[in-house]
Formats: C-alpha cells, sequence, structure tokens
C-alpha cells in the first residue's frame, strides 16, 4: 500500500522482497493438487476508509464476499458482518495492488547505509539499490535485526518500545483430505481454548476444487511452547487433535511455521519514522492497528510521513 501511494503521488518506486512472490503473511501454497491460502484466512474493515478499499477490491473482481458472521458473534470493533477473502486466492490482492510498480522477489536486504542523503541498500545476492528514502515492513524483531546488522543506531526510546512489540506463532498445517470434512457450511472452525485456533476448508471456501485441501491454525501458546520442535512432529499433534472434530483422514500434509503472525498489541502510531535525513520508516501491521487493515493503513501513513520529508 506505501508503494501504491507512492507511484500515485508520483515518486518512483522499488519493492523489495525475500519471498517468492509478494503478499508476505498474505499467502497460498499449492501441494497435492490442493490450494491452501495458509496466512491470513479473511479480513473485515472496521472503518469506512478501508470498507471503500475493499469495495473497489471487490469491484475489480480480486476480492469477494466469504461469508457473514451472525449479529450475536460481531466482534465491536468491525463495522461490517462480512468477511472478505482475496479472489481467486489470498495473493490476488497483494498481487493487484503490487501491479505496475517495479518489484523484485527473491530479494532479501542485508543492510542498509547512508550515503550523505541517499540510501544504499543492499540483497543477499550482492545486488545495491539507491534511494532517497526507505520504508521498511518485515515484522519488527526482523527489521530491527536487519538495522542492527547495518549498524544503524536506534535511538534508545524506539528501540525500548521496539523491543516491547510481541507477536504470536502459528503453525498452519495444510492437509490433504480423504473425504468432505466435517465443517460449518462456510468451511470455519474457531476455538477459544485448546491447541488450535481454527480449521479452514479451502474447498468449501471455493479455491480448492479438485482435492480437499483443509489448513489447521494453532493457538499461540500452543506454537511458542513448541516453537523449535520438529515442525513436521508439531503438525502431526495437529492433526491428531483435529481428526476427530474434521472426521476424515489426513493423506498428506506440509507445515508453516509462522514465527511471526499476529502483532499483540499494536504499537499506538501508524508508523515510525526513525530518521529523516535520509527519511527511514517503519511500518506493517505492528504499527497502529493489527491485521491486514492495520498494515493497509500503515503503509498509507508511512508513504504520507515519507512524502513529507522529501518536500
Ligand atoms: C496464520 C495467520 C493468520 C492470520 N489471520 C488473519 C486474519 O484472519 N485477519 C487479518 O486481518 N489478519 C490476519 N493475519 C495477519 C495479517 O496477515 C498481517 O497482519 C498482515 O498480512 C501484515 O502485513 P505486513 O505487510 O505488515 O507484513 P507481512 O505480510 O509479514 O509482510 C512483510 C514482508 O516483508 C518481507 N521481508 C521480511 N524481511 C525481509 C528482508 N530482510 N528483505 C526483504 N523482504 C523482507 C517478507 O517477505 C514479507 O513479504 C494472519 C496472519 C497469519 C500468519
Amino acid at each position: 500500500m506505501a508503494a501504491r501511494e507512492l507511484q500515485r503521488q508520483g515518486v518512483s518506486v522499488t519493492v523489495l522482497d525475500k519471498g517468492r512472490g509478494v503478499g508476505g503473511r498474505m499467502a497460498t501454497r499449492r501441494f497435492g493438487g490442493g490450494v491452501f491460502d495458509h496466512g491470513t484466512q479473511y479480513f473485515a474493515p472496521s472503518s469506512p476508509w478501508f470498507q471503500s478499499r475493499i469495495t473497489e477490491w471487490v469491484h475489480d473482481g480480486f476480492a469477494r464476499e466469504w461469508f457473514r458472521v451472525r449479529a450475536y458473534e460481531l466482534d465491536p470493533r468491525f463495522i461490517s458482518a462480512a468477511r472478505f477473502c482475496g479472489c481467486p486466492t489470498m495473493t490476488a490482492v497483494p498481487k493487484q495492488i503490487a501491479d505496475g510498480i517495479e518489484v523484485h522477489t527473491s530479494a532479501r536486504v542485508t543492510h542498509l547505509q547512508r550515503q550523505d542523503d541517499i540510501w544504499d541498500i543492499g540483497t543477499e545476492d550482492g545486488t545495491t539499490y539507491r534511494a532517497l528514502s526507505c520504508i521498511l515492513t518485515p515484522p519488527v524483531p526482523q527489521t530491527l535485526d536487519l538495522l542492527d546488522s547495518s549498524h544503524y543506531a536506534v535511538g534508545a526510546d524506539e528501540r525500548a518500545v521496539l523491543e516491547k512489540l510481541e507477536y504470536e506463532a502459528c503453525h498452519a498445517v495444510l492437509a490433504v483430505c480423504d473425504g468432505i470434512p466435517k465443517l460449518p457450511e462456510n468451511g470455519v472452525l474457531e476455538f477459544e481454548r485448546g491447541n488450535l485456533r481454527r480449521i479452514m476448508d479451502n474447498t468449501r471456501k471455493g479455491i480448492s476444487p479438485d482435492v480437499q485441501a483443509v489448513t489447521i491454525h494453532s493457538m499461540g501458546d500452543f506454537s511458542a511452547a513448541h516453537i523449535d520442535d520438529d515442525p513436521e512432529d508439531v503438525a502431526r499433534m495437529m492433526i491428531e487433535e483435529a481428526q476427530p472434530i474434521i472426521e476424515v483422514q489426513v493423506r498428506e500434509f506440509q507445515v508453516h511455521r509462522w514465527r511471526y503472525s499476529q502483532i499483540v498489541e499494536p504499537h499506538g502510531r501508524p508508523t515510525l519514522l526513525l530518521g529523516e535525513a535520509p527519511p527511514l520508516a517503519i511500518a506493517g501491521d505492528a504499527f497502529g492497528a493489527n491485521g491486514v487493515e492495520g498494515a493497509a493503513r500503515s503503509g498509507m501513513e508511512a508513504a504520507r510521513r515519507i512524502m513529507r520529508a522529501l518536500a
């Protein structure tokens, strides 16, 4: 969103992402003939601004309403009962937002260096990019690692705030099942307690027509307790817990460990400008509000701050 907004305002932008595609935690994977959204499952607007963005995305065909929650389940933060997802899959949203922007994927940023009023940004493959300003949007611990390894001096107050930001971990099991899992009509079952947070049927969601593909997410406490265990063993424990609920056999599975899944308590401000000459902002779902909406708003605000700093 930050890149899109800057480009809209006439700034030349380059996005560097270590992932094989864009989207980060808005992620989709294909395996065993199935299609799995294995990060964000859905998003919901809690502000008229985000509602308008979603309305545009739906109009342009890369998002759609997935289901509605009943009135008694409605989270007071959300202004709509509708839950939306990417179309055809979750990655459609970031892909579309990145359309027309210069994006380099598989480009892990390994260091930043200030050269007078320019940033030199180095990636793992030895390429150096030069920019007048820079916005960093990885999860905050990864941003801090990058700044530290670049010998960038983060102010003591800012460091104290950033080091306090905590994320929940989450294991996502991608399970190919032998039959139709016993789940509600919309394909989503969420839990208040236990080791599993939710079970989702990607086939009922409409993204995996050929193979019965189920995503299982763990609770944060469970993942934190098993963060250094072999992910396949953790996945087996989760499948064992899910099987009596879904009442179908898991034929094969993969597992993805999200070390930084969702922020526990976001920082009060939507972005932090760490330096002005040349500008360096940090943004993402840890700032302002969590989830997809929080990340989008944070990106917009970072773009505005950069524009002001460059003016
Ligand atoms: C399992 C799970 C379930 C979720 N469920 C929901 C939900 O239901 N609703 C909701 O609203 N939100 C949900 N979320 C949270 C939501 O996905 C995030 O809040 C949002 O996607 C964060 O976006 P972001 O751009 O801030 O960060 P990210 O999506 O994490 O993007 C950061 C990007 O930085 C890149 N990166 C990191 N380090 C480097 C580096 N050194 N060099 C180059 N690139 C780098 C990464 O590859 C990544 O693409 C969920 C997340 C997970 C993992």
